[in-house]
């Protein structure tokens, strides 16, 4: 079963994603470093006695709908439960509403037991904290005090309405009406789909966030407002009343995350109509056709939980994979001949050089998707806490390495999987191991939160131009100190890894400097089409860089064996992709256009 790989995720937010230098620079308050273990023991403890025993039931048995009643797998909530009043829901939430304060890396790394523990069970949990952060940031005082502190405890789940059946990656096309009342609330209509966690039976209250339209709202994502919609009307006295206008239609048959109610929400149809008739009573949130931005607020922290479950994914099948490997015995891999030539015994699958490189490759991937979303945590911290130019370059840094944060580890999740079920052969396909799970989990990651390629687009499009490309260009210049650290430490266990970085980091600043050009000809369409491609060169090259940072740092502390041998593994054997990436970016394009007459064909 899963176990929570503390001192490994202690080391990457300490040393390679920066959390130690900001303990000791005392940009984090008064919190220590001993708090910061007894908070991950902790999130450890609760993952692996807590989530993971239960969630292969939870899977087994799914989110069941009877009427408009959705329940969750037996057992989970009371496991909810339990998990809200040891406090984690209010990790990093303002101490006005009962949070801790605490920096998103310590909830990321958090995030990750629990998803990694059951990806289906902290998605009720990573919604919560997303739809608070919202009204934090944007809500009325009167909406902070009536429903900001039970959010905050995790009493009352939180849920993020977008989708709908015409309006997926493209909101602009949604249709949810908002028709405002004289009292100053709104009466919400429409359908919303896919609504993760919608309706459960594991919290008193659910509180709806919902993107919706006002009746003079101009066209596109312009005219878009965001409205807080409780489950149950909230008095004034922060008692609960009568039940809104508001159901889960049905609930969705899905590859993975089968716990999690995946829900058809309707809102307005006259089911609980209140006594001035039907309508989902919502209370704006932030002003009027400004609710994608507002929206964006927790979309962004969503996408850095989904890198989470990404990490979670990783790390969670590496484990089973490598513990398999193990034990599993057949053939007999090169060098296990006795002296006779005669043959005792199998090898355990890990001795063949075939597995030995999957998992090896499985670990990689680990460990660069995880230091690259702590990363992203730490600049959103530093963003927060610093001020002035300081907090804009974190600012700048958490824009840029979000949409590779949430990409990158997802895929890295899946790809990952996939390899598990492979270091398993036939045992992996079928449930008995659980290694299935995973994969069937995880593939959702990649899709929702803004699709995999949305996120590229958004890189390429938005987050390149930032501060005129200087931003991404003095980010590839800090790599490339780390690859001259590399070499100047002149370590032969390092083999190939200085100059196979400084390439990579090459093929990642000539493809950057190409999309730059590309989008000041106003040649879109060639930029679009690297997107992808780019993406993933961007994260295999700060893989390579910070495997190649934790190795320096390890070298130092007298323990750097095995984090340069690694190192040197994805050097010499995943780094060369990024010069076929930086290929695909700059002249894959030109062969795109001319292709499509192979899409018209059958
Ligand atoms: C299990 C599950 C849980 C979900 N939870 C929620 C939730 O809680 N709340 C919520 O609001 N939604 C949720 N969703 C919806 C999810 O966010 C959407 O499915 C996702 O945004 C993609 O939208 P779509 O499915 O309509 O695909 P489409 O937008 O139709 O996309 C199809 C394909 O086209 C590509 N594409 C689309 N537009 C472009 C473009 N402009 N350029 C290039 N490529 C493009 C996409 O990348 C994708 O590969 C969930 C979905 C699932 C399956």
């Amino acid at each position: 079963m899963y176990k929570a790989p503390v001192e490994e995720i202690a080391f990457t937010l300490n040393h390679v994603a920066g959390l130690a230098e900001a303990l000791e620079l005392g940009r984090l308050g008064d919190l220590s470093g001993d708090l910061v273990d007894a908070i991950l023991q902790e999130a450890a403890r609760f993952a692996d006695n807590e989530i993971a025993p239960v969630a292969d039931a939870g899977d087994l048995q799914g989110a069941r709908i009877e009427g408009d009643v959705v329940k969750t797998p037996d057992g989970w909530p009371a496991l909810y439960r339990h998990w809200r009043e040891g406090g984690w829901n209010g990790l990093t939430a303002p101490e006005a509403y009962g949070g801790q304060a605490l920096p998103h890396m310590l909830n990321v790394a958090a995030l990750e037991m629990w998803a990694a523990a059951s990806m289906a069970f902290a998605l009720a949990p990573t919604l919560t904290m997303g739809a608070a952060e919202a009204v934090a940031a944007h809500g009325t005082d009167e909406l902070k005090s009536l429903y900001l502190e039970k959010m905050v405890s995790g009493e009352w789940t939180g849920t993020m309405n977008l989708t709908e059946p015409q309006a997926g990656s493209d909101l602009g096309a949604l249709r949810t009406r908002a028709e405002p009342r004289e009292d100053g609330s709104y009466r919400i209509f429409g359908q919303k789909i896919f609504i993760t966690w919608g309706e459960h039976d594991a919290a008193e209250n659910i509180i709806h966030l919902v993107l919706a339209r006002l009746p003079d709202a101009p066209q596109g994502t312009q005219g878009i407002s965001l409205f807080l919609v409780p489950k149950f009307l909230v008095a004034k006295d922060g008692e609960l009343g009568a039940r809104n206008d508001l159901f889960c239609h049905s609930i969705e048959h899905k590859l993975g995350i089968h716990g999690s109610p995946t829900c058809t929400m309707i809102y307005g149809d006259g089911r609980y109509a209140g006594k001035d008739g039907a309508g989902a009573i919502g209370y704006l949130v932030g002003e009027e056709n400004r609710g994608l931005a507002c929206m964006f607020t927790m979309m962004n922290n969503a996408r850095l939980a989904v890198g989470m479950q990404g990490v979670a994914a990783c790390e969670a099948a590496t484990q089973k994979a490598l513990s398999y490997a193990q034990e599993r015995r057949q053939g007999r891999a090169p060098g296990a001949d006795r002296a006779d030539g005669r043959f005792e015994e199998m090898s355990p699958i890990v001795d063949h050089p075939d597995i030995a490189r999957t998992l090896l490759t499985m670990k990689v991937l680990t460990q660069g998707s995880r230091a690259i979303c702590y990363a992203c945590a730490h600049a959103i911290d530093m963003a927060h806490r610093l001020k002035g130019d300081e907090a804009n370059l974190w600012a700048d840094r958490a824009a840029l390495l979000t949409p590779i944060a949430k990409s990158f580890s997802t895929d890295a999740g899946v790809e990952v999987a996939s390899l598990g079920i492979q270091v398993h052969g036939g045992m992996g396909y079928v449930e008995e191991t659980g290694a299935a799970r995973y994969l069937r989990d995880v593939r959702i990651a990649p899709i929702y939160e803004g699709t995999n390629g949305i996120q590229a687009i958004d890189l390429v499009i938005r987050k390149l131009p930032l501060a005129s490309g200087q931003h991404v260009r003095g980010f590839i210049g800090e790599l490339r100190e780390i690859a001259a650290k590399v070499q100047a430490a002149g370590d032969a266990a390092f083999g190939e890894t200085a100059e196979r970085l400084s390439a990579a980091i090459s093929a990642l600043l000539k493809a950057t400097d190409w999309l730059l050009e590309a989008q000041d000809e106003r040649r879109l369409s060639d930029a679009l089409s690297g997107a992808t491609p780019y993406l993933r060169l961007f994260g295999l090259t700060l893989t390579g860089a910070y495997l190649a940072k934790a190795a320096l740092v390890a070298i130092d502390n007298g323990e750097g064996e095995a984090r340069t041998a690694l190192c040197r593994f994805m050097a010499e054997n995943l780094l060369a992709e990024t010069s076929a990436l930086k290929d695909r970016v700059v002249c894959g394009a030109a062969s795109l256009e001319a292709a499509r007459i192979a899409l018209a064909t059958r």
